[in-house]
């Protein structure tokens, strides 16, 4: 369904019925088919690389940062001493990078099914891929499901920075997964997944909020705007086991200058608070559920 007509490349998928985003493209600069899906990446006229997985867009250059920035830092701006992180897909590289960034944390485990998609990006997206080179990350090529299910009180925060739930990616939106990762976080953890966008597809975020409600003391939604997303948004849901933990409150404040030296173009505290205000439609349905 997806296409490359008359320059434009054209995102078309069941998750967002009735609408697509298209980019104007310079040039096709990766084409493959790997053991788990699609792998594309585009130079595009306006927006630089982009990754483009299964017909659906992971990243482009020009936007990636606001939603690898509010991916990572919000859970680890809701922990008071994020130290050991677990990032679950994230093959891009874009959320190691991030994470890496905050001075608690000291070391970075991930884990990505898909190993043709980390050398690509190695390779044509140097601006996202540098973060799977840091010396604090140490990467495994496996599905993120199985490996949560070896893993007991070990991480302060888990991020989950899937796919949308096609594919290899389906398990990750499960409530079984939302209870392995309860029993992988140390008493205190935080976790956060994206979860699809309410404009779009508000049963998707729904339902992840509710596994994430049903397993967690404590949950909240929040959301980031991506403009090359589909329909410019895309939410996050974070659970605790803390019943008083207050989600929007973030627990380190970063001043400018810091901001400024941790190259951060779109968290701030301001951010974090805001992130979490829903639009009254939204709130609506998502606390009736
Ligand atoms: N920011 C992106 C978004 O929301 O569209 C996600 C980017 S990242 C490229 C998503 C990664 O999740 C992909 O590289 C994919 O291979 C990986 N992934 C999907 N299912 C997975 C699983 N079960 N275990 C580990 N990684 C998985």
């Amino acid at each position: 369904m997806n296409s490359l007509k008359n320059g434009w490349w054209s995102e078309r998928c069941e998750l967002w019925p009735g609408v697509c985003l298209s980019l104007e493209v310079d040039e096709v600069l990766h084409e493959s088919k790997s053991q788990y899906q699609d792998i594309l990446v585009l130079k595009t006229k306006n927006h630089g690389r982009a990754l483009i997985l299964d017909g659906i867009i992971q990243c482009t250059e020009a936007d990636e940062f606001t939603y690898q920035e509010m991916i990572a830092f919000l859970p680890l701006c809701c922990h008071k001493s994020p130290k050991k992180v677990l990032v679950i897909g994230g093959g891009d590289g874009g959320v190691a990078r991030e994470v890496a960034k905050h001075p608690y944390v000291e070391s970075i485990t991930q884990v990505e099914i898909d190993a043709e998609v980390l050398e690509v990006s190695k390779k044509y997206l140097p601006f996202m891929g540098k973060g799977l080179s840091h010396p604090k990350l140490t990467l495994h090529v496996a599905d993120g499901f199985d490996f949560m299910a070896q893993h007991q009180e070990e991480f302060d925060v888990i991020i989950t920075d899937s796919s949308d739930p096609v594919g290899p990616a389906v398990s990750l939106f499960q409530k079984e997964y939302f209870e392995m990762m309860r029993s992988a976080l140390k008493p205190g953890g935080i976790v956060c997944s994206q979860s699809g966008t309410f404009y779009a597809n508000i049963e998707q975020v729904t339902q992840t909020l509710n596994h994430c409600r049903s397993v967690f003391a404590s949950a909240a939604l929040a959301y980031v705007t991506v403009p090359t997303y589909p329909t410019g948004q895309i939410a996050f849901v974070l659970g605790s086991c803390d019943p008083e933990i207050k989600f929007d409150i973030p627990s380190i404040s970063f001043t400018d200058d810091e901001l400024e030296q941790m190259q951060l173009r779109y968290y701030s505290s301001d951010i974090h608070r805001a992130a979490f205000v829903l639009p009254r439609f939204a709130k609506k349905i998502l606390s009736n559920e």
